[in-house]
């Protein structure tokens, strides 16, 4: 964060303001982390913040503190409508273009204040007036940690605040071994143990809660696994009708992308869900080296996120939608096989 923008978010933060803080849509780790980090952060300061999630997000992160404030854009529609029409400041965490919230956008794209970004995705988008915007890190959780630290307030890190940034650094590095993990990530995450995080309690919230239909979801996401030796890929689709099979919960899928790289020599690892409700395919990519994801979900899905974790959709039907993909292959077999 430069030193112009620090000056104008400490101007902003001497006087009361009226702070809507935003989360992207489907929000995980990260985004629930920073955001509840930021309001404990905000609200001790005195200031008035609310958080509104664009929609609803898994149970392993709902024991996060604070959790119980946070309002869901869907289900209590007016009252969140109502405090972003009251807002002079918006926050939006670990997302950089308003296409990333839902049906919210078109509220927040009306909207007259301030708003300040604070996000590790590629290419931002220029919404807001006030931008903290950096791919190298590791999450959105250890840039709010930075944010406290350049107001000069690391003696204001409660263990709530520290158990809601580990928690996000923790997700969004997969428990620290993706490569966008630093010494100073490291440092931060010590801090915060030392600020009161209870780095096994998270850690058993968050991998710990698996149902057992979960686990058998698991198991048929595993089954259904293509592997495409030819193009080190592999992937792994689900439908709604499996889904329905397994009383699929919203975040039961959390990770299963994953699995696809653990296999020696698969370098593109990919998974296809079928939403009925939204009528769309949510895909989410994952790749190891130098093989952009965030390029492949941009161009050809719709999406875009970071170089080895990328998220996107498509329209189609599953049949089409993996037929179109396996097609693409070809295009980028150089840069999979290289
Ligand atoms: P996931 O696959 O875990 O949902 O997301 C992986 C990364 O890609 C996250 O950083 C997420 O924010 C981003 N991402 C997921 N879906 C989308 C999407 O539809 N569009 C964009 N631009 N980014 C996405
Ligand atoms: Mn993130």
């Amino acid at each position: 964060m430069n030193s112009a923008s620090i000056a104008a978010v400490k101007k902003l933060l001497s006087v009361p303001q009226k702070i809507v803080i935003v989360p992207h849509k489907n929000p995980d780790g990260d985004a629930i982390g920073s955001t509840l980090a930021l309001w404990h952060y905000l609200s001790n300061l005195g200031q008035k913040a609310v958080i509104i999630s664009p929609n609803d997000y898994p149970k392993f992160l709902k024991w996060l503190p604070g959790n119980a404030h946070i309002l869901n854009f869907e289900r209590e529609n007016s009252q969140a409508k109502e405090a972003i029409e009251n807002a002079t400041v918006v926050f939006t965490l670990d997302f950089n273009h308003l296409g990333r919230i839902g049906q919210m956008h078109a509220v927040l794209e009306e909207k007259e204040a301030t708003f300040v970004m604070i996000d590790h995705h590629q290419a931002p988008s220029d919404y807001a007036e006030i931008m903290y915007s950096d791919v190298l890190m590791s999450s959105t959780c250890e840039m709010v940690y930075n944010f406290i630290e350049f107001l000069g307030d690391t003696s204001k890190i409660t263990p709530e605040i520290a158990n809601c940034l580990y928690t996000g650094i923790m997700t969004d590095t997969g428990s620290f071994k993706f490569s966008s993990t630093t010494s100073r990530t490291h440092k931060v995450v010590a801090e915060l143990i030392e600020k009161g995080a209870e780095n096994t309690k998270i850690h058993n919230h968050i991998y710990d809660t698996n149902s057992p239909s979960r686990l058998h979801l698991l198991g048929c996401a595993l089954k259904n696994m293509v592997i495409l030796t030819a193009y080190r890929t592999a992937y792994i689709t689900l439908t709604q009708e499996e889904l329905d099979t397994y009383d699929y919960q919203k975040g039961d899928t959390e990770g299963f992308v994953n699995y696809g790289l653990t296999i020696e020599n698969i370098r593109f690892a990919v998974i296809f869900i079928e939403n009925r409700e939204e009528g769309i395919i949510k895909i989410s990519f994952r790749s190891e080296g130098d093989f952009s994801v965030n390029e492949f979900a941009r161009n050809h899905f719709d999406g875009g996120g970071h170089n080895n974790a990328a998220g996107g959709k498509s329209d189609t039907n599953m049949k089409e939608t993996t037929a179109h993909f396996v097609s693409l292959l070809e295009h980028y077999k150089d840069k999979l096989m290289a």
